[in-house]
C-alpha cells in the first residue's frame, strides 16, 4: 500500500497529528533550557504619535533565537511556554529586561518613554500573583509605573473572573498602564471599557489592513476611535503599513500608529540608534519648520 502513495507516505503512516505533537513536545523541552543559555532577546518597535511623529513608546516583542532552528516566532512557543508553566519565568525575563532598557531611554532619550509588554492570558490571571516584585524592582531603578504598559487581550475581559479585576487594580495601583491587545478581533462587550480601568485600545492589524476611504474597516475604525475617546482612551493602531493607512488614520483622529512602515521590531541597540537618529531634527522637518 505504501508503494505509490507517493509524498503522501509519511503523513499516511504517521499521523500529521502525531508529528505535531512530538514537534510540541521537543520544543518545550528546548524552552526549558532557552532562558538560562540566554536564548531569549526583547525586540522593541516603535509607537509613533501620529499627529507629531514624536516616539514616546516602544512594545517589546519576545525573540527566541533557537540553536538549530533559529528564531521561533513567540506565535509559536508562547503557546507551549503557557502549557507547561514556563511562561511565569519568561514573562519575569521580559519584565526585567524592559524595565532595564525603559529606563536607558528614559535618561538617554525622552523622559516619558514608555514600554509596553505583552501578558497572555494565563500569566495575566495566575492565582495569587501580584505586581509586588515589579513594583519593588521599578522602584529599585527609580522609575514610576508609569513606565510601562501591560497589554492584554480583550477575551480576558469577557471571562471577567475575579482574578482578572483584582490585576487590573493591582496594576491601577502600581500606576502600570493597560492597554488592550487587538481590540476588535474578540468578543469583548464594549461595557467592559467602562468597567475596568483600560488606558489604550489597540485596533487590531486585520481593520488597519483594509482601510480605504468609505469601507466598512474605516468605519469601523473610525467608530472604535470616536467611542474610544468619549470613555478618555487613547487609541494606537496596529499593521500599518502604508502612508496612505497613517494618513487615514490621522485624519480619523487616532492617536498613534505602529507598523512596518515606521519600522519592524529591533533588537535594543538597533532600536537605540534608531532613537538617537529619530531625535536629530531631519533636514525636512526643518524646512518645515521655517
Ligand atoms: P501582538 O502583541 O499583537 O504584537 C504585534 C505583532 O504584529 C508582532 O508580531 C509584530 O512584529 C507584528 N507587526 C508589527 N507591525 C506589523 C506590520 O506592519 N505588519 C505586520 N504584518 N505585522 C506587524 P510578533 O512579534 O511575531 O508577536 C506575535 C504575538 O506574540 C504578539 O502579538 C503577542 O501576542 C505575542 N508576544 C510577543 N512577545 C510576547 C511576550 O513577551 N510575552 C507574551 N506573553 N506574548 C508575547
Ligand atoms: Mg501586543
Ligand atoms: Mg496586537
Ligand atoms: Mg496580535
Amino acid at each position: 500500500a505504501a508503494k505509490g502513495a507517493g509524498r503522501n507516505r509519511y503523513s499516511y503512516f504517521t499521523p500529521t497529528l502525531q508529528v505535531a505533537a512530538l514537534s510540541r513536545m521537543r520544543l518545550t523541552n528546548d524552552l526549558r533550557s532557552a532562558l538560562k543559555g540566554e536564548q531569549f532577546e526583547l525586540y522593541f518597535q516603535p509607537i509613533v504619535h501620529l499627529e507629531s511623529g514624536a516616539i514616546h513608546k516602544a512594545e517589546a516583542l519576545i525573540r527566541w533565537n533557537h540553536p538549530q532552528r533559529g528564531i521561533v516566532s513567540p506565535l509559536e512557543f508562547i503557546p507551549l511556554a503557557e502549557s507547561s508553566g514556563l511562561i511565569i519565568e519568561i514573562g519575569e525575563w521580559v519584565f526585567r529586561e524592559a524595565a532595564r532598557w525603559v529606563q536607558h531611554w528614559r535618561q538617554s532619550y525622552h523622559p516619558d518613554f514608555q514600554i509596553s509588554l505583552n501578558q497572555s492570558p494565563l500569566e495575566f490571571q495566575r492565582e495569587g500573583g501580584s505586581y509586588d516584585g515589579w513594583l519593588q524592582h521599578l522602584q529599585a531603578l527609580a522609575l514610576p509605573g508609569q513606565s510601562l504598559v501591560v497589554e492584554i487581550t480583550e477575551g480576558l475581559l469577557l471571562d471577567a473572573s475575579n482574578a482578572v479585576s483584582t490585576r487590573l487594580l493591582q496594576l491601577r495601583d502600581a500606576g502600570i498602564q493597560v492597554a488592550l491587545d487587538d481590540f476588535g478581533t474578540g468578543y469583548s462587550s464594549l461595557s467592559y471599557l467602562k468597567k475596568f480601568d483600560i488606558d489604550y485600545l489597540k485596533i487590531d492589524r486585520s481593520f488597519t489592513r483594509n482601510l480605504a476611504p468609505d469601507s466598512s474597516d474605516m468605519a469601523l475604525s473610525e467608530a472604535i476611535i470616536v467611542m474610544a475617546h468619549k470613555l478618555d482612551l487613547k487609541v494606537i493602531a496596529e499593521g500599518v503599513e502604508t502612508p496612505e493607512q497613517r494618513d487615514l488614520l490621522a485624519t480619523a483622529g487616532c492617536d498613534y500608529g505602529q507598523g512596518y512602515l515606521f519600522a519592524k521590531p529591533m533588537p535594543a541597540t538597533q532600536f537605540d540608534a534608531f532613537l538617537r537618529d529619530n531625535a536629530m531634527p531631519s533636514a525636512e522637518s526643518i524646512v518645515k519648520s521655517n
